[in-house]
């Protein structure tokens, strides 16, 4: 077994890919308090909110509300999600509170055409314009690739397809890309093998590994992904999250399995999971229900 990096850098994702999949509207204020606390982990990244239209995904109405209420310390970069430049526009206007953008396109075409009613060339083109734009405005820029490691209406995607497709990220001036695996098909096998390719083919951009638990299977694909060379991941809290396909899907890997699981590992995050935990606590008992999440039924591991 290849050695395990000392430390990796997680993005925490569920302000924006677990609450716009809840069925009900957070309130504002909620989604302000659970923010800052969780800044307040020691996460070095989060993704706070998406700038799309409030009619198709009314959970995310109050973006720029949540943003210019949220008080994030200075180490912590905050990213939004913007599927094209009319939401970067939106996010521009509080540009101050903002680090990153995340923009996104699947690598199938059928997922692309259902998700945003786009082809995937035209997709590719918006997010050209789009990261010229914000890159102008001194944002760093995030690419990410849904269906990455499979398709619920194409089944298998091809890996040269979803590296041309990174390289094209790239080139419009993502420094970081993510692969997602939006539907929770990968496994780990496929994992490390399409990472060992990604490596080598895309030398300089931050890879990032985005896992959904759809099967039970995320923190093995992150031990393969690990393995491969992947120093970057993204989460959620509480597993919120999920993907309006297949229906009832469970959501993305919940932040404190996979921070429980690396730092067993010897594996640094700079996330104190206790306080991870209370925040993952406080979620479930504003939503009202049991989440996916793991270590917040066990707790940490602590008989040391
Ligand atoms: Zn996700």
């Amino acid at each position: 077994m290849s050695a395990l990096p000392g430390a990796v850098r997680i993005r925490e994702v569920g302000p924006r890919d677990g609450f716009q999949n809840e069925p009900e509207v957070i309130p504002t204020e909620r989604k302000v308090e659970l923010i800052d606390a969780l800044a307040r982990t020691g996460v070095k990244r989060l993704e706070v909110t998406s700038f799309v239209r409030p009619d198709v995904i009314p959970q995310l109405a109050d973006a720029g509300e949540v943003l210019e209420r949220i008080d994030v310390p200075e180490s912590v970069a905050v990213s939004v999600l913007v599927p094209n430049e009319r939401g970067l526009d939106a996010a521009l206007e509080h540009h101050a509170k903002i680090d990153e953008i995340n923009g996104f396109m699947s690598a199938s075409e059928t997922h692309n055409q259902k998700n945003v009613d786009r082809s995937v060339a035209e997709s590719l083109d918006g997010l050209r314009r789009t990261f010229a734009r914000a890159r102008a405005e001194g944002l760093r820029c995030e690419g990410v690739i849904s269906t990455a490691f499979g398709c619920p209406y194409e089944g298998h995607v091809h890996p040269g397809r979803v590296l041309a497709i990174a390289q094209e990220l790239a080139e419009a001036g993502a420094e970081e890309v993510g692969f997602g695996d939006t539907t929770g098909m990968a496994n780990p096998l496929q994992v490390r093998d399409f990472f060992e390719q990604a490596g080598p083919a895309l030398p300089d951009v931050e890879l990032t590994a985005h896992f959904h638990n759809t099967r039970g299977q995320g923190l093995a694909n992150v031990l393969a992904a690990l393995e491969a060379g992947v120093e970057s991941f993204e989460s959620s809290f509480g597993e919120l999250g999920g993907c309006p396909v297949p229906a009832g899907a469970t959501g993305n890997i919940a932040t404190e399995d996979l921070v429980s699981m690396l730092h067993e590992m010897g594996v640094q995050t700079g996330i104190d999971l206790p306080a991870l935990l209370a925040c993952a606590r406080a979620v479930q008992y504003h939503l009202g229900r049991p989440l996916g999440s793991h270590t917040l039924v066990a707790g940490p591991i602590d008989w040391r």
